[in-house]
């Protein structure tokens, strides 16, 4: 991506906005050398259908009547390790792809998201039960590590060829006579359910008659804390004060570090209060869902881990912290982020591929922070609006658009009875239709 800063997207019609978005990433193929994205040259057409057929979706589940659809479109100013970066968001919430973006251009001033993945391996568990020597078990268990890695490796050998598979085993005590296997896979570019859980199924019988115990459970854990993505903002506090803000000079550094307290002063309760907590890690996942969500992602999976991660230390915690130093606000997140950019339901949802080719993803742990920083963003937008005049004002303003078009309010009416209603404090359907009506009688 040359920019993902585009002046005015906002403001431009559907069709313009696609039009620019797809000149900016064909020219940034060119550039690259690279094969045109063929969901590139189809994007219309998926942003149209959806990206699946009713017969494609009746190949992926059961019971199918139809799909259905979300709204698909693209946070701006992201900057990932120095490069700029569009982050394709699928998300039923107004204000969430414009808070993100918005925080995006905050983080930006500051150098932009500094991320890194800890970690790439999927935890699969092996549980054992009815152990007779859990001490004993484990050690033999230990000492046949590389047997039993070798042993899972062939039922992966696609994964192996490419350079992925079966790195290490670990056993863990959870109970009297109660172990667990935890066999530790790198899935490369998929998020490795399926993966993980043929290696677990394969070795399974044979870890129970190593440990001469009753086979239990093989499965994957969601809660994948050896794929750890890391996310660093550092913003200028200045870069907090919204652009309307017309202060004298002298009091635009203490406004902003009052903005900056504000937010540091949010997460803090959020660290002391599991019931903050919890909706401060849902502004987070506002974020980071729509993007696993556009890429076609198992955001089920990625909520699990999520959350159990957060309630790793016993008590429920915020997944993202701020706080100011001097002249800076500084945010620091960490969450299991579990994707891919092979497999699952990719193979045959054009929007997904559409989206991972807006993503510009390189791997799948690229994605991971391309969509832990869009929950950095959400985050910050979230906080900074708490901190200073509320949530409600930019919610409602935006909810009030989605009310209006409720209303039969056509495009060009819909701006002006949103701003009506929500000026108001009104944002209910009966006085969309009385601001319409209005608005239709003096147009006559
Ligand atoms: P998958 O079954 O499609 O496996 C990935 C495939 O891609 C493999 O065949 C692999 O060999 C191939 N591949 C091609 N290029 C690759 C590359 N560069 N790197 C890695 N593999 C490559 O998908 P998966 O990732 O194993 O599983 C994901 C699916 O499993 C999701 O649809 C998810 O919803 C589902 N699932 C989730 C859970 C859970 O989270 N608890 C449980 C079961 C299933």
């Amino acid at each position: 991506m040359s920019t993902s800063r585009i002046a005015g997207f906002y403001q431009l019609s559907v069709e313009e906005r696609r039009t620019r978005l797809l000149k900016e990433l064909k020219e940034l193929e060119q550039t690259d050398e690279r094969e045109l994205d063929t969901s590139l040259s189809n994007a219309i057409e998926t942003w149209e259908s959806g990206g699946l057929s009713v017969k494609t979706a009746s190949q992926i589940v059961e019971n199918v009547l139809g799909t259905y659809a979300l709204p698909f479109g693209v946070a701006l100013n992201g900057q990932l390790n120095g490069i700029d970066r569009l982050i394709p968001m699928v998300v039923e919430e107004p204000s969430v792809i414009a808070a993100a973006s918005n925080a995006c251009r905050m983080i930006r001033a500051g150098g932009g998201f500094v991320a890194s993945m800890k970690g790439s391996l999927m935890i699969a568990q092996i549980e054992l039960r009815d152990v007779p020597d859990t001490q004993e078990a484990s050690r033999t268990l230990l000492a046949r590590k590389a047997e039993l890695i070798q042993a899972a490796a062939l039922a992966l050998p696609g994964l192996v060829r490419r350079g992925g598979g079966p790195q290490d085993l670990e056993v863990r005590t959870i109970g009297p006579q109660h172990l667990v296997v935890h066999l530790l896979v790198d899935c490369r570019d998929a998020m490795g359910a399926n993966l993980v859980n043929s290696a677990a199924e394969k070795i399974g019988p044979l870890v129970a008659q190593i440990a001469g115990a009753r086979l239990g459970l093989r499965i994957l854990s969601n809660l994948a804390d050896r794929r750890i993505a890391h996310v660093e903002g550092r913003i200028p506090t200045l870069s907090l004060l919204s652009k309307q803000a017309s202060l004298d000079p002298s009091l635009r550094s203490f406004k902003a570090k009052e903005i900056a307290d504000g937010i540091e002063a949010a997460c803090i309760f959020a660290e002391r209060d599991p019931y903050r907590a919890a909706t401060h890690n849902k502004g987070i996942m506002n974020g980071i869902d729509s993007v696993v969500i556009a890429t076609g992602n198992d955001y089920r999976a990625v909520e699990a881990g999520a959350h159990a991660y957060a309630a790793r230390s016993g008590t429920y915690s915020p997944l993202c912290t701020w706080r100011r130093q001097g002249d800076q606000l500084v945010g620091k997140l960490a969450l299991p982020l579990a994707l891919g950019i092979v497999g699952g339901t990719l193979r045959v949802h054009q929007g997904a591929r559409l989206a991972l080719a807006i993503s510009q993803a390189t791997s799948a742990d690229d994605l991971a922070l391309l969509a832990a920083c869009a929950g950095m963003a959400s985050n910050l937008a979230a906080l900074r609006a708490l901190a200073t005049e509320g949530i409600q004002r930019g919610h409602m303003s935006l909810h009030a658009r989605s009310v209006a078009i409720a209303a039969g309010a056509n495009e060009a009416e819909v701006e002006e009875v949103a701003t009506t209603i929500a000026a108001a404090g009104i944002v209910t359907l009966h006085a969309a239709k009385d601001a319409l009506s209005a608005l239709r009688l003096c147009r006559e």
